[in-house]
């Protein structure tokens, strides 16, 4: 298939009906490989975003009512719609994110996912009962929907940190309006698309392009909104925090990460390789939970680093839609700068390039937004790229000496999303497990993020957590009911 035969709606969806900005303005959404304008999508801002909020709060009354199952057979339909057009989304995807076509298939399948998690777990939304203080009294709970949900996503992602907020989201029997990042609208409209051809009844969902802040204005100052989601950065999760105070909006966020790796002297080194290249390189390294600094015992860092310098070799850079493809453009200009300057502090800081450290030309037509897989020995905390997250793929390098050592590195960050660590024994991995100031760990794994498992973090990479039954907590609200029976 040829992306350029792709069927693109690029139209706003309210309350079931496909529309433009209300003064026809609209925005440009260009393919980072080549610069290409591959659609104009509508710039909303407080209006239409009022008008959004208004059809999912009228869509509201029917939803809930619904049954879970009646609910999890149009989420289900979702998915296979998602499946049956995997094809397409990921193409789809790959021409306005620039993810490799592999990635973007394995995303389809993976956004997929939350949404059928989530139709068999909106089964499960189980109330109790408490024995009571009193004789005469009985203490129920329920769970209850909480009404009109705002999700706010971000681009390197564009379809699964949709559907693992919309699935959950609409399972407990919320109504969802989603404003994806300008960088990727496309793949969100395509989700509304399906969903109408799914049945989902209009209102349910309603997907809003534009300009953020006006959006998010009117997200944070619109009492119908009773829950926000987002997912970005951490300065920008701050700034909504801030406004969720105003009407005390529920959050969840998930925000930056800052990952370390660590190697133990008693790993399996071909599997700590293998876990670096999956979870440093996924995405060419655009993901809050790619490794950002990695920390190797000394008496294996000489193996470790030649082992992964060797598979970095192997990866190909190129235009995502090249099969043999592994490391694509990173997103934008500004992206490029950063990755450029986490690279250059390093050096003028003491570390050296081991491989890349440079943009690569990947022919002509072609954007200056490829980035060679980069290794530098010598990382510390005063550099830039031992502080904050790069977003690139870049892997720096350190050697410790003691478990006391690593841990104290690793947990030396603001941020606390996922952390990795490879050994073969079980008393330490334990140990360090439970060390690590972090709310996903992959032991022995570089790829931990599945639809059953709780995804999110503690200290200021946010809190509230996606998938697994955890995430149902954040789209109910418990009630308790105190039954009193009168005489007998
Ligand atoms: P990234 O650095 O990954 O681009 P951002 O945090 O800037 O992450 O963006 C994530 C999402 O937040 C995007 O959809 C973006 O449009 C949105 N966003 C950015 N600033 C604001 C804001 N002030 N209010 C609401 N949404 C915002």
């Amino acid at each position: 298939m040829n992306p350029n035969d792709l069927k693109i709606e690029s139209r706003n969806l309210i309350g079931g009906q496909w529309v433009g900005a209300a003064d026809g303005g609209a925005f440009p959404v260009t393919d980072p490989a080549t610069d290409r304008v591959v659609a104009q999508v509508p710039l909303c801002g407080a209006a239409e975003t009022r008008q959004a909020i208004e059809a999912a709060q009228a869509a509201g009354p029917d939803w809930r009512s619904r049954t879970a199952a009646e609910r999890g057979d149009l989420l289900r339909a979702l998915a296979d719609l998602m499946l049956r057009d995997r094809e397409r989304l990921a193409r789809l995807m790959t021409l306005e994110q620039g993810k490799p076509i592999s990635e973007s298939r394995g995303e389809i399948a993976y956004a997929a996912s939350f949404l059928s998690w989530a139709a068999e777990e909106g089964k499960r939304l189980y109330g109790e009962t408490i024995p009571a203080g009193h004789r005469d009294k009985r203490i129920l709970i329920l769970r209850q929907s909480i009404g009109v949900v705002a999700a706010i996503t971000p681009w390197n992602f564009p379809s699964a940190m949709i559907t693992r907020k919309l699935g959950p989201a609409l399972a407990c029997g919320n109504t969802f309006i989603v404003k994806p990042a300008e960088q990727t609208p496309l793949s969100a409209i395509a989700l509304g698309e399906l969903a109408q051809q799914a049945g989902l009844p209009p209102g349910v969902i309603n997907i809003i392009t534009g300009d953020p802040r006006a959006i998010g204005g009117e997200i944070f100052g619109n009492t119908a909104v009773r829950k926000v989601s987002f997912t970005g950065s951490t300065e920008v999760g701050k700034v909504l925090m801030r406004q969720a105070a105003d009407h005390v909006v529920r959050l969840s966020l998930e925000l930056g990460g800052h990952a370390p790796f660590i190697v133990f002297e008693d790993a399996d080194i071909d599997a700590a390789v293998a876990g670096a290249m999956a979870s440093k390189f996924r995405n060419t390294g655009q993901t809050c939970v790619c490794a950002n600094r990695f920390f190797v015992h000394e008496s294996v860092y000489g193996k470790f680093a030649a082992g992964l310098a060797r598979a970095m070799a192997s990866l190909r850079v190129g235009a995502g839609f090249d099969e043999s493809v592994q490391i694509g453009p990173l997103i934008d200009d500004d992206a490029v700068a950063k990755v450029q300057s986490h690279v250059s502090d390093a050096l003028d800081r003491g570390a050296k390039v081991r491989t890349g450290g440079n943009l690569v030309s990947v022919g002509a037509g072609f954007a200056n937004r490829f980035f060679a897989p980069t290794l530098i020995d010598g990382l510390s905390a005063d550099m830039r790229i031992g502080r904050e997250e790069t977003f690139g793929p870049v892997a720096p390098l350190r050697a410790f000496t003691s478990d006391d050592e690593a841990i104290a590195l690793a947990n030396d960050s603001p941020y606390g999303l996922a952390a990795y660590f490879y050994t073969r024994d079980a008393s330490r991995l334990m140990r360090v497990a439970e060390a690590l100031e972090y709310g996903i760990v992959g032991a022995n794994d570089g790829l931990p993020s599945i639809a059953q498992a709780p995804f999110g973090g503690v200290k200021q990479s946010g809190f509230g957590r996606e998938g697994g039954r955890h995430v149902m907590h954040e789209y109910t609200s418990v009630k308790y009911i105190s039954w009193g029976l009168g005489p007998a």
